[in-house]
């Protein structure tokens, strides 16, 4: 008996006609991560269905009833309708055959029951099935796991994770977002099998990574299995125990990291440069008089990070961004109007990139010795500054001039490597307050400039 077995969950309105007109023709269930979620009252980002029906007759039944219907994984079994405007994934009842490679399985079969399709998902809590009128169904102890808080392969865990590599990762994300703990076996399989990792796509990869760095454990898991995560990132396992002898610091490289990472706000983008952004300080160390130092370590940092986006295929505006808060986040900005602005004429830096290096520059304070922890309230000023600029349109990028580019060559200038010099000095010097933001001071301005520029 769980605190779960009479519960009744609310399932989104719109889902409710599709489950009872599947369930007319076959069975169908609501599953996964659905089920899961709404018990422990967590938002839930989809709903699931399995259903006893092969996927072309759903999609026939959903059709002829008025819903649009994707077969976006008809081979799996996996169609797609839209229930006013929500996507809703309906998968046949499944079992899938012997895995070969560590990823795919060789053959994928129909499952002539729910408890059959259940057996083939990952976690105990992955593995529940619930339907308004029949109920709950949990073969594998879901329910008593989910309310302990334990994350079990359903099982064998050695063999799951031999056949999908993923799964070492995904048991780290759910872990990671649920704030559970694995259970012994689940856990000794994720330490051992962690190599599966090497053979994954970058992409899969990426996808659990980002849901694991911003879960409400993220700590808990970087502290407990940095091993598994070498996997991910290589220059991790010299950072674990690595020493920094400075007064500024009282962690290790590693345990300062996850105390950034905790510390910066649950975003992928900030959770990855905090992730990286120390990672080049091993290979960069150095001692001078019993003290330690790591000279060029953001740089260093920098590759690790790009070698890192490209092997996880990262989207390339993402990737640019997190290399530039890894290559930036230790540099001296002065908490003001100037110093701010000079800092993002020189790169190319949105405001919205600039609050995130604050964040991450308030993180990485708050992770060193508790008497060096002052830049933290620095680094929150300078927000503070950056948005008194934005509410008064001060001008940052070139974006911000009262002129471009085409307003010059309208005024008959040449269009030519010139052009983007003369319009970078007309942002310095209406940011340095030496010009008016304004058009005909701007056109008489690029006109001297042209000319200093030929003679
Ligand atoms: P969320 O969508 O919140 O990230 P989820 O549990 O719905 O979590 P999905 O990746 O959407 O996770 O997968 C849906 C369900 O499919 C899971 O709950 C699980 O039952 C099953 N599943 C997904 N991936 C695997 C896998 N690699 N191995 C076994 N079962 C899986
Ligand atoms: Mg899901």
């Amino acid at each position: 008996m769980t605190r779960f077995d009479d519960i009744r969950l609310t399932l989104p309105p719109w889902c409710i006609p599709v489950l009872t007109l599947l369930d007319a023709i076959g069975e169908a269930w609501v599953v996964g991560g659905f089920v899961r979620d709404a018990l422990i009252g967590r938002a839930a980002d989809d709903v699931d269905i399995a259903c006893s029906l092969p996927a072309a007759e759903s999609m026939q039944a959903l059709s002829s009833a008025g819903y649009t219907v994707i077969p976006t994984g008809i081979a799996h079994g996996t169609v797609t309708a839209l229930a006013y405007g929500h996507p809703l994934e309906i998968t046949t009842f499944r079992k899938d055959g012997r895995y070969l490679d560590g990823r795919h399985p060789e053959s994928i079969s129909t499952a002539s029951t729910i408890q059959a399709d259940l057996a083939r998902r990952d976690f105990t809590v992955n593995a529940l099935a619930w339907h308004p009128e029949r109920g709950m169904v949990d073969p594998f102890g879901g329910l008593g796991d989910l309310e302990c808080g334990i994350l079990r392969a359903v099982g064998d865990a050695s063999t799951r994770m031999q056949e999908d590599g993923l799964r070492v990762l995904r048991a780290l994300r759910f872990a990671s977002q649920l704030g559970f703990s694995l259970e012994s076996d689940t856990e000794a399989a994720v330490h051992a099998h962690a190599a599966l990792i090497d053979s994954l796509s970058g992409e899969r990869i990426l996808r659990e990574m980002n849901k694991l760095l911003c879960g409400q454990s993220v700590g808990q898991i970087l502290r407990s299995y940095p091993d598994v995560l070498s996997h991910v990132v290589p220059e991790i396992a010299a950072c674990v125990g690595f020493p920094q002898t400075t007064k500024y610091h009282c962690y290790d490289v590693w345990e300062h990291t996850i105390h950034v990472v905790e510390a910066t706000p649950p975003e992928p983008l900030v959770r990855w440069a905090a992730l990286l952004h120390d990672s080049g300080k091993p290979a960069t160390h150095f001692m001078r008089d019993g003290v330690s130092h790591f000279y060029g370590h953001p740089e260093e940092s920098l590759r690790i990070t790009r070698r890192v986006a490209t092997r996880l295929r990262m989207p390339k505006t993402f990737s640019e961004q997190l290399c530039l808060l890894v290559l930036h986040h230790d540099d001296t900005i002065a908490p003001d109007e100037r110093g701010i602005s000079r800092f993002m004429r020189k790169g190319p830096w949105t405001p919205e990139l600039f609050f995130t290096l604050c964040d991450l520059k308030a993180a990485d304070a708050l992770g060193h010795a508790p008497n060096y922890q002052g830049r933290a309230a620095e680094a929150i000023e300078m927000m503070g500054v950056l948005s008194e600029m934005l509410s008064r349109k001060e001008p940052f990028g070139r974006r911000d001039l009262a002129i471009d580019g085409n307003d010059l060559v309208s005024a008959g200038f040449e269009p030519g490597p010139d052009m983007g010099r003369v319009l970078r000095t007309l942002l310095d010097e209406v940011a340095e307050d030496e010009l008016p933001n304004e058009r005909e001071a701007l056109l008489a301005r690029a006109g001297e400039l042209y000319e200093e520029h030929e003679s």
